[in-house]
């Protein structure tokens, strides 16, 4: 049963006939073909010039919507990637599958003008056996992961008093008493905030820096209260640093509910220890690489629009939201414009970043290359906030884009995109804007619940709704068509 309840949704995709995939066998009716035809060879005017949004803009917007809610395969897509191969971590046996996979859907399956790929050297951590952390003499383990890029610890663990601290100037104040010690890390996410991002960002230093700090003051391990937005028992991981010259000491996140256990007993007994074992190691780097779907332009082939997320995720969970929901948007934004016979003007690329997680070598390698080779990008958009509800788009562009882009706003129903903000961007596309000047937005969702389950095994694709993933995608098609038609 699960095994059919897995394979099913899937299998239309390659084994029905005709592929709705392929442009080839699309049921799409020819007045509304010739409708397309006939705006797409109009000169382009800006909106900007016009009281009332060009009926075109509307109507297309509309059918994106449309198709995406009714047939769209943005969905069924995510669930191969999740359940077929999973996480993704960079160098594993998982992400160089997603990679083969990515590449063959663009490739065979959609049929993309041209699917390439960068070879890029990624780094290569592995969690190896199960962590393990208990409170001594309380036979109840706390729930734990090691942080991504810990080192482990010793075969038989250590065990060692803690020392809970708020922050990382406590330690620094603590000096010579953490010692020898486990530091708790114990800060929560900041809940008052409106933003979860800003929830997150109030706690998660505790995790990239945490270790390094301790570390500096004579501590033998780093434990946090795990910076997620939940109140259950999933610790979340992440990535934190190390610095040359300062012992690398292991690294390790506890649940929420295991969290309070140690605080309530270290309440009890400021002498109580903790014993900790992880077993995580360093591998050399390993060959991977970034996968890129075109779609050519038809007037301007050398002018890219660039839609990407990152196919690499955390060892944990399936990288639903983080990130395939991103990597399915970007291929079926595409797919979907061209399902609606829509010619682009510029190429079009929709690219698989690998190695956001742990190291970003994936924006880096495509920004070297991309000036190596003098590319022009006219945009590059990232989705890589989680498969929920549509909400806006950021931009870091010019003030000029920026009027020209809120001026499309009444062409969306204000239920999807409702908003432009003022700066954006992502992780993987920042080398490019960096390295190229290339504008720079991303996909803005509702990411109330995305810190319930970020870098945790709760981000599953059990935990991603149909409806607003597929909203993404529309709204990132939208947005592309937009941009195509009316430039920067
Ligand atoms: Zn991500």
């Amino acid at each position: 049963m699960l095994f059919h309840f897995i394979i099913l949704p899937f299998s239309h995709l390659i084994i029905s006939s005709p592929n709705p995939l392929n442009p080839a066998n699309m049921r799409f009716p020819l007045f509304f073909s010739l409708i397309l035809v006939f705006f797409a060879c109009q000169t382009p005017q800006s909106p900007e010039t016009k009281s009332e949004p060009n009926p075109e803009d509307v109507r297309m917007i509309r059918s994106l919507f449309e198709d995406c809610l009714e047939s769209g395969d943005t969905y069924a897509l995510l669930e191969h990637l999740c359940l077929q191969i999973g996480p993704r971590l960079s160098g594993s046996e998982n992400a160089a599958k997603a990679i083969d996979w990515t590449h063959n859907i663009m490739e065979k399956e959609l049929g993309f003008d041209r699917v390439f790929r960068q070879d890029v050297m990624v780094p290569n951590w592995k969690r190896g056996e199960a962590e393990f952390c208990q409170i001594v003499g309380d036979p109840k383990p706390l729930s734990v992961l090691a942080i991504g890029g810990s080192v482990a610890t010793p075969a038989d663990g250590i065990t060692a008093e803690v020392v809970e601290v708020q922050s990382l100037d406590e330690v620094d104040e603590l000096g010579e008493a953490v010692r020898g010690k486990i530091v708790f890390y114990n800060r929560p996410f900041n809940q008052k905030s409106l933003s979860s991002g800003g929830g997150y960002g109030g706690a998660v230093d505790q995790r990239s820096q945490g270790a390094i700090r301790a570390a500096k003051n004579g501590a033998i391990a780093s434990i946090i209260r795990s910076a997620g937005s939940g109140f259950d028992d999933v610790p979340h991981t992440g990535t934190h640093n190390y610095e040359d010259g300062v012992p690398r000491i292991p690294a390790a996140a506890l649940g929420i509910i295991s969290a309070d256990r140690l605080t309530a007993a270290l309440a009890q007994n400021p002498q109580t220890k903790v014993h900790l074992k992880m077993s995580c190691e360093w591998q050399d780097d390993a060959p991977s690489h970034n996968v890129i779907g075109e779609i050519k332009g038809s007037e301007h082939p050398d002018k890219i629009i660039l839609v990407g997320g990152h196919i690499d995720s955390w060892d944990v969970g399936h990288g639903a939201h983080d990130d395939g929901a991103g990597c399915m948007h970007s291929i079926m934004a595409l797919q979907t414009l061209r399902k609606l016979g829509y010619q682009p003007r510029h190429t079009l690329r929709a690219v698989m970043f690998i190695n956001e997680e742990n190291g970003s070598r994936g924006g880096k390698k495509y920004a070297e290359l991309a000036k190596a080779n003098n590319e022009q990008h006219i945009v590059a958009i990232e989705s890589d906030g989680g498969g929920f509800t549509p909400r806006g788009f950021g931009l870091k562009g010019t003030p000029e884009s920026l009027a020209k882009w809120r001026s499309w706003l009444p062409l969306f129903n204000p239920i999807t995109i409702s908003y432009i903000n003022d700066g954006g961007g992502g992780v993987d596309i920042r080398p490019l804007h960096n390295e190229t000047g290339t504008p720079m937005a991303n996909l803005s969702v509702d990411g109330q619940r995305m810190f319930d389950l970020h870098h945790s095994p709760n981000d599953v694709f059990e935990s991603v709704s149909r409806r607003e993933l597929e909203m993404g995608t529309a709204s990132l098609a939208a947005l592309i068509y937009l941009v195509d038609k009316y430039g920067m």
